[in-house]
């Protein structure tokens, strides 16, 4: 019951026999997770802070579906490469410290998840939840055809460049951790490289790549939006969680600020908090301590002058860490998306002129006369990370409260996967706190 002064939400869909769910979060995990709850028989409800959704990450992301290319932020080699990054100007990492305990906390625990025992550990938690994630989202694109034109569905393939000979064997090495837990990938040549991607006559030839057939594309926000809509859930915009009401160890409403700043309360049979880069602070308010760090990451999408100049596959630059996507939509014109950097400054939304023009001037140089800068948009997001890279994916310690979130640098390519585990999981209630099986391994909050 809504405490006296509050406008309340309290459903219609109460008056059915279904049961209600309530998603805090409409970006691509929340989404998901709302179509395949939906799906299992329940009434959605998706609570969003911001005006519509994909208005967070999920927005103009790289757009790639990585089911093979999951390695985590923290490695030893980014551990070993970090203070060169952080002390070169215009270097892909920035990291201005912050005053928090559990900013410190993060870092520490990022640290130590660079081992390589973790590393080999959660790449193949990761390679497993992502195949997965693979089967359902094409089963998805299946119930619904019409969407792989209108979301820009392509299974490009990925080529990821590397520009040093040395840098071979490093490679080579994660090619075969990768092949171990069943990837299929293949170390190419320059003269392979061109013949992938022909548009790459019009830069610096690369000194060897990675090549990786079955990786996919889709545009993120679309696929939002699509599955929001086709999740019949009801969407309350501006409705800003802050706090919750329970009793036991049961979560009773969530409640918080609406658009007028007033206050609201929504009651459900359960919840399921999908908040991104929100929730370490939004996991406080409901007293759960989730180790989610924002790292904001810049995209710009460019229209194309000469489409044959272009890439058609995906194209990683590991020199610059920076992705390029082409993104073609059923009714628009081709665009060149390209993506990257890994700035840790906390929630600061800003997009900086310099990461933009950097984007840019390497669309430019990998691809001359490709693009067009006239009619740029510049984009920045918030990563969801959690210190080892593995998703927050699971029950709390209230009984009817769930976690989809801290999807890192994969959120796009984890979604359908995770957000299935999970409605399988509320099908069948874990014990509490209890880790919801990933494939053949958990995949847990930590
Ligand atoms: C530059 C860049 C490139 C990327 N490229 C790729 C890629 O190529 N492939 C890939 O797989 N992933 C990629 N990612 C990662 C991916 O975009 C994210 O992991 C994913 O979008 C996270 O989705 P989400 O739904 O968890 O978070 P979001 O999309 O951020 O959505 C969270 C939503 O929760 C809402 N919210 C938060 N707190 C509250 C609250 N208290 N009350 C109400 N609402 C709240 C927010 O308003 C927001 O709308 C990239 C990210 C960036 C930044």
């Amino acid at each position: 019951v809504p405490s006296r002064g509050m406008g309340t939400l309290q459903h219609a869909m109460s008056r059915t026999h279904l049961p209600t769910v309530c998603v805090i979060g409409a970006g691509i995990a929340g989404a998901s997770t709302a179509y395949a709850l939906a799906q299992a028989g329940w009434r959605v409800r998706v609570l969003d802070a911001l005006a519509g959704p994909a208005g967070g990450a999920s927005g103009a992301n790289g757009a790639q579906l990585s089911y093979q290319y999951v390695e985590p932020l923290a490695t030893p080699a980014a551990l070993g490469h970090l203070p060169l990054w952080l002390m070169r100007s215009g270097s892909p990492v920035r990291w201005r410290p912050q005053a928090r305990w559990s900013h410190a906390a993060w870092l520490a625990r990022f640290v130590a998840a660079c081992q390589p025992h973790c590393v080999r550990q959660t790449t193949g938690e990761l390679l497993a939840l992502a195949e997965h994630s693979r089967q359902v989202l094409h089963g998805w694109l299946q119930q619904n055809p019409p969407w792989r034109d209108e979301l820009g569905w392509r299974a490009a393939g990925k080529l990821v460049l590397y520009r040093q000979a040395a840098q071979r064997k490093a490679a080579q090495r994660q090619l075969a951790l990768q092949q171990a837990f069943g990837a299929r990938q293949q170390c190419v040549d320059t003269t392979e490289c061109l013949a992938i991607e022909p548009a790459l006559h019009g830069g610096p030839p690369p000194a060897f790549g990675v090549w990786t057939p079955g990786e996919e594309v889709i545009d993120a926000a679309r696929l939002t939006r699509a599955l929001l809509q086709a999740s019949q859930a009801q969407c309350l915009w501006m409705h800003d969680v802050r706090g919750a009401r329970g009793s036991g160890d049961q979560l009773r409403a969530v409640t918080g600020v609406d658009a007028h700043g007033q206050g609201f309360e929504c009651a459900a049979d359960a919840f399921v908090l999908a908040p991104g880069a929100g929730a370490a602070v939004l996991g406080r308010a409901l007293g759960l301590a989730l180790p989610v760090e924002p790292i904001k990451g810049y995209s710009v999408s460019l229209p194309l002058r000469d489409a044959a100049r272009a890439p058609s596959v995906s194209v990683t630059d590991t020199d610059r860490k920076m992705v390029f996507a082409r993104l073609s939509q059923a009714g628009e014109p081709d665009r060149l998306r390209i993506a990257g950097f890994a700035d840790i400054v906390g929630h600061d939304l800003q997009v900086a002129p310099e990461r933009i023009q950097a984007l840019i001037q390497a669309a430019h140089a990998v691809f001359a006369g490709a693009c067009d800068d006239d009619d740029a948009q510049p984009w920045a997001g918030l990563r969801p990370a959690t210190p080892t890279g593995r998703p927050l994916l699971g029950a709390t310690r209230w009984n009817n409260l769930w976690l989809n979130t801290g999807h890192g640098a994969l959120g796009l390519t984890l979604a359908a996967g995770c957000a299935q585990r999970l409605a399988q999981a509320l099908q069948r209630p874990a014990p509490r706190g209890e880790r919801v099986a990933i494939a053949s391994r958990p995949v847990v909050p930590q």
